[in-house]
C-alpha cells in the first residue's frame, strides 16, 4: 500500500472497543454514551480485517481502544493474530493499554506473541492519578506494569503532558521509568472530541517540558525512529530514553506510515482528518455474497480461521481509501479555536 505522497503503509492501529474502565479528562467526557454492541466488529471480523491488512503489507499491528483489555474474550483475538507473528508475516503485534487489567493478562499476551506494550500512566501520585482518570486506582496499574515486566514484556510508558495536572511530576516519572528499564514517551494533548474541558487549560507545549528537563539532565537527540511520530532523546544521567510526540508544535506527517481502523470498522487514513472508509459495510456485504453470513454471526469463524472469504471487495475498498490519505493533519489549539478540531474522541479511533 503506497499513498499518493509515496509513503508506504505498513502500520495498522486497530481499535477493538470504544469502552473503557477509566474516563481520562483529556480523552473522554465524564458521561460518555458508548456504541451499541451490535455496531462493533465481532472478534471474527477484527481478525479478518487485520489479516487482510497484513496480506496487503502491514508489518506492525497495534491493538488499541478504548481500553482493549476490557473487550470480552480479547485474548482469543490475540491468540489468533499470533499466527501471523509465528509465520513471520507480522513483525510486531502489540497493544496500548491503561494497565488496569494488565496483571490478569500479561502472561497470556506474552504467550500469544506480544513482546512490547505501551502503558498509559499520567501520574505516580495516587490522588492526581485518580483525578486525571476520574476514579482510576494507581496501584492496579503499577502491579500491571510489574507483572508485564516479570513475564518478559518490554514496557513503554505513555504520559500525556497536562498543564495543570502533572507537569511537576514528569521528572519523577521519567526517573521512575528509567529505573525499570522503561522508555517514557510524552504526548501533547490533542483537540479530539468534546471532553467537557477547555483544551487551553490542559495543553502545554512539550518544548517547555524539554527545556525544563534540559536544565538538569543531559538530553541527546537519537537517530532512532520507530516508524511513529515519537522523537527520542537519550538521558545521560539515567541511562534511559525519553520520547516526545508533538502533533501541535512539530508536524511529523511526512514520514507517516500508518492508518487506523475504529471498532466499527471505519478506516481513517489520518488521525487529524474526518475522511474515512466504511469497511464493516464492505465486509458484511462480502460475507452475504459469500454465503457465510450466518456462520460469521454465530461466531464460528474465530475457531476456524481456515475459513476464507474472497476479500476482493474489502481489499479494493482499502486500496481506494489509501489513495485519499492526506498529506498532513491540521491540529491547532488557540484562543479563537475553542471547539475540538474533530468531534471524534481519541477512544473512537484509538491512540
Ligand atoms: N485505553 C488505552 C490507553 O489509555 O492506553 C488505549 C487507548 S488511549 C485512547 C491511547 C493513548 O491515547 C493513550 O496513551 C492516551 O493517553 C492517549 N490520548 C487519549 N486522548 C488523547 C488526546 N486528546 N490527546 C493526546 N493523547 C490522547
Ligand atoms: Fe480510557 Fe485510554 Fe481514554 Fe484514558 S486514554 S479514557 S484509559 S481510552
Amino acid at each position: 500500500m503506497i499513498d499518493p505522497f509515496g509513503r508506504h503503509i505498513t502500520y495498522l492501529r486497530l481499535s477493538v472497543t470504544d469502552r473503557c474502565d477509566l474516563r481520562c479528562t483529556y480523552c473522554m467526557a465524564e458521561k460518555m454514551t458508548f456504541l451499541p454492541r451490535k455496531d462493533l466488529l465481532t472478534l471474527e471480523e477484527l481478525d479478518r480485517l487485520a489479516t487482510c491488512f497484513i496480506e496487503k503489507g502491514v508489518k506492525k499491528l497495534r491493538i488499541t481502544g478504548g481500553e482493549p483489555l476490557v473487550r470480552k474474550n480479547i485474548i482469543r483475538l490475540f491468540n489468533n493474530l499470533g499466527r501471523h507473528v509465528k509465520s513471520g508475516a507480522l513483525e510486531e503485534l502489540t497493544l496500548t493499554t491503561n494497565g488496569t487489567q494488565l496483571k490478569h493478562f500479561a502472561d497470556d499476551l506474552f504467550k500469544a506473541g506480544v513482546r512490547r506494550i505501551n502503558v498509559s500512566i499520567d501520574s505516580l501520585d495516587l490522588d492526581d492519578y485518580k483525578r486525571i482518570t476520574r476514579g482510576g486506582n494507581l496501584p492496579d496499574v503499577l502491579e500491571g506494569i510489574q507483572a508485564a515486566i516479570d513475564v518478559g514484556l518490554e514496557v513503554k510508558l505513555n504520559c500525556v503532558a497536562l498543564k495543570n495536572d502533572n507537569v511537576e511530576m514528569i521528572e519523577e516519572m521519567m526517573v521512575w521509568a528509567h529505573a525499570r528499564n522503561c522508555t517514557m514517551t510524552l504526548i501533547e494533548v490533542m483537540p479530539l472530541g468534546d471532553v467537557g474541558a477547555d483544551r487551553l487549560d490542559q495543553y502545554i507545549p512539550l518544548t517547555d517540558i524539554k527545556d525544563k528537563l534540559q536544565k538538569k539532565y543531559t538530553l541527546t537527540a537519537m537517530a532512532k525512529r520507530t516508524g511513529g511520530p515519537s522523537r527520542y532523546m537519550h538521558v545521560k544521567e539515567t541511562g534511559g530514553e525519553i520520547g516526545f510526540i508533538t502533533p501541535l508544535t512539530q508536524n511529523f506527517c511526512e514520514g507517516c506510515n500508518r492508518v487506523r481502523v475504529t471498532c466499527t470498522g471505519k478506516l481513517y487514513m489520518c488521525l487529524g482528518h474526518g475522511d474515512a472508509a466504511d469497511l464493516r459495510q464492505v465486509m458484511r456485504q462480502e460475507q452475504t455474497i459469500g454465503g457465510h453470513d450466518a456462520l460469521a454471526q454465530a461466531g464460528a469463524l474465530i475457531q476456524n480461521h481456515e475459513m476464507s472469504f474472497d476479500n476482493g471487495l474489502l481489499k479494493a475498498a482499502i486500496d481506494e481509501a489509501i489513495t485519499r490519505k492526506p498529506k498532513a493533519h491540521d491540529f491547532k489549539i488557540e484562543k479563537s479555536n475553542q471547539r475540538p478540531a474533530l468531534a471524534r474522541h481519541m477512544s473512537m479511533t484509538g491512540g
